[in-house]
């Protein structure tokens, strides 16, 4: 199953990945984490995304395409993928449907998580994540509940870059959605519910 995940940032597009990678054993590919972790590395790379992340906008195109063709290139993903957070701009999908198309492995669903924005900026503001294991929980959890491990706020969980970054995904991403319902791939969603809920419609959705 080769799926790509849609949706704001904080409409729950990790929570629901998560939940199909443990179920289904396929390879998560998150652009932000994959970012996160080149931030927290050190390196070239991560230096040159740290401040575009930090503002809420999105790092170059040619940066994440190659990254994310990069990733591709690896043998896990032969059995299916789960694209979080990418592609996130019309160039991006172009070139993802470029990639797959002489990887001969197609999408078979893009997943619109829908979610409205001012629930988004709630969500956002109260959102921790475990530095351990990547646990997404809320200002309630004083320690991860999955690993124990610390809990911490994310630099752009506060709420100006939030903010910007729903004007981001507005502008820059939204269109993948008409997009994605051309090629007749668009599953959509409705968000706004308890996870769990939220998960079983996505299964459903997808056939799972
Ligand atoms: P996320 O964890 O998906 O919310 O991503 C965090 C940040 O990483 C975003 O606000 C962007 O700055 C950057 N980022 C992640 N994925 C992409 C992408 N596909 N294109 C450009 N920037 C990205």
């Amino acid at each position: 199953m080769n799926i790509v995940l849609l949706g704001a940032p904080g409409a729950g597009k990790g929570t629901q990945a998560a939940r199909l990678v443990e179920e289904f054993s396929l390879p998560h590919i998150s652009t932000g984490d994959m970012l996160r972790a080149a931030v927290k590395a050190g390196t070239p790379l991560g230096k040159k995304a740290k401040s575009y992340m930090d503002a809420g906008d999105l790092v170059p195109d040619d940066v994440i395409i190659g990254l994310v063709t990069e990733r591709l290139q690896e043998p896990d993903t032969q059995k299916g993928f789960i694209l979080d957070g990418f592609p996130r701009t019309s160039a991006q999908a172009v070139a993802l449907d470029a990639e797959l198309s002489k990887l001969e492995r197609p999408l078979d669903a893009a997943l619109l998580i829908d979610v409205d924005f001012e629930v988004i900026v709630k969500r956002l503001t109260s959102r921790r994540m475990c530095r351990e294991c990547g646990y997404i929980g809320s200002a309630a959890d004083a320690s991860c509940p999955k690993c124990a491990g610390e809990m911490y706020q994310r630099d752009d969980d506060n709420e100006a870059t939030v903010r910007n970054r729903l004007d981001v995904y507005e502008k820059s991403t939204a269109p993948l959605v008409d997009y994605y319902r051309g090629c007749d791939l668009l599953v959509k969603i409705d968000g706004d519910r308890d996870p769990d809920v939220v998960y079983a419609e996505v299964k459903q959705a997808l056939g799972l």
